[in-house]
């Protein structure tokens, strides 16, 4: 095979989220968990990796980025996406920066852009300034966040304290002149010895003229919106198979489960749909405390309902359950429980027939991808905004799975993701 963009995402919604974006803008698309070893189809225009980097200690996320980035270059890709938080979430240490030096030097490349601007989800940059909604940033809930707390809202300063090189702007006056007028001030940059240009973005039309002058660029760094733009470049040069449907998937059959391990807002809502359509299984975290084969249960329940209708096992709880749960356990302890039971149970499942599948939650996610040892998927057409269905590579049959993380999808997804699949 030979791909043509390579894409490296900081985490595993990140990777789904920009996959689905080049999907819809004609590139057949496969996201890798971590490097894996197994041969990818050779119909694939885009490859993202997902790394669990954003967080790490900068030295590991290096590492792991450069492994991806060799990866990407055996499989033949041209150019090379980073792909970071569209909220930029990262501290003085990084890892945007690290990261982003380490691909440029193992690139030789001088120059990139940086821009997380997502404005179909309100992450606009307007002078360097990174805006959430309507408030900057540093005002937005990502203040408090637990591991990476934005405090600063200028771009071109978090970026600088994360480099040694020199990072400058590309600015409100020039990006909605188009693509030759961002190139040429990109080039300008270039010249006074910038590295990263930071790149305002408050409109869908503004990515996609940077996308095109960035049509030269061996690596792009930005959100999942930076690279809205790159599709039509490849295209623009003939290698983008014409007529192709990149969101097609290979047809799945077999029984619909919903594994549900997120006890996010949406989630909460979402489970409740379900529930008043379809018969539900609640694993509660303090049966698995005290040892009850809950495992076993619920794949016995499963098997006699599953047959006629698509079935829901979930851990979902209020967030004052999930509290008193985690006081009488622990917080890790109950976690992990929860995520392991989930994990056997979808393995159970698959094993028992079922085909297509939705998981909610992004830590239960992982944990169900591994169990049922899925390395890659290939990314079909969307369900609701950053959530598509996909279907797994290298197991004998595919299974079709939709793995969304807590607050994404509507009130009915677990209902209605179904009528998305072929
Ligand atoms: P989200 O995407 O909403 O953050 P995750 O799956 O990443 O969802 O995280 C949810 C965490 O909560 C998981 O570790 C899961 O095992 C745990 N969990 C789920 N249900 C319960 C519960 N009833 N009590 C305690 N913890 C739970």
């Amino acid at each position: 095979m030979s791909a043509l963009l390579g894409c490296i995402a900081d985490d595993f919604t990140g990777a789904t989220d920009l996959a689905s974006m080049l999907v819809k803008h004609g590139m057949r698309t496969v996201q890798t968990i971590g490097v894996t070893e197994r041969t990818l189809p050779s119909d694939v225009d885009a490859v993202v990796v997902a790394l669990k980097s954003r967080t790490i200690p900068p030295a590991d996320a290096v590492t792991q980025s450069l492994a991806a980035l060799s990866y990407l270059q055996r499989l033949g890709c041209r150019q090379f996406y980073f792909k970071y938080c569209s909220t930029f979430d990262s501290t003085p240490r990084g890892n945007i920066g690290p990261v982003a030096d380490a691909l440029s030097d193992a690139l030789r490349v001088d120059f990139t852009i940086a821009c997380p601007a997502f404005p179909v989800n309100g992450r606009t940059v307007y002078k360097g300034y990174l805006f959430v909604g309507d408030v900057l940033l540093a005002e937005s809930g990502m203040r408090q966040h637990p591991l990476t707390p934005m405090t600063d809202s200028n771009l071109v300063r978090m970026l600088q304290a994360q480099t040694s090189r020199k990072v400058g702007l590309c600015g409100y006056d020039v990006v909605p002149r188009g693509a030759d007028a961002i190139a040429e001030r990109l080039r300008e940059l270039r010249e006074e010895g910038i590295t990263y240009a930071v790149v305002d973005a408050i409109r869908d039309a503004d990515l996609a003229a940077l996308g095109e002058a960035c049509a030269g660029f061996r690596l792009v760094t930005g959100g999942s919106g930076a690279a809205l733009g790159l599709p039509e470049n490849f295209r623009r040069q003939g290698l983008l198979a014409p007529g192709v449907d990149a969101q097609a998937l290979p047809p799945t059959d077999g029984y619909r489960a919903v594994i549900s391990g997120s006890c996010s807002v949406a989630t909460n809502e979402q489970v409740a749909v379900m529930k008043r359509h379809h018969p539900a299984f609640q694993v509660r975290p303090r049966a698995l405390a005290d040892g009850e084969s809950v495992v076993v249960e619920a794949l016995a329940w499963a098997r006699a309902r599953m047959t006629r209708e698509p079935v829901l096992i979930y851990a979902t709880d209020s967030a004052d359950e999930v509290k008193t749960a985690q006081h009488r356990i622990g917080v890790e302890r109950a976690g992990a429980l929860v995520e392991n039971a989930l994990a056997a149970i979808a393995r159970g499942l698959v094993e028992a027939g079922v085909g297509q599948m939705i998981v909610a939650g992004g830590e239960t996610s992982g944990a169900v991808v591994k169990a049922l040892g899925v390395e890659s998927l290939r990314i079909g057409p969307e369900i609701d905004p950053g959530v598509p269905w996909t279907t797994t590579i290298g197991s004998a049959k595919p299974v079709a799975l939709a793995l969304k993380s807590g607050n994404f999808g509507k009130a009915d997804f677990f209902v209605s993701a179904w009528k998305h699949l072929p």
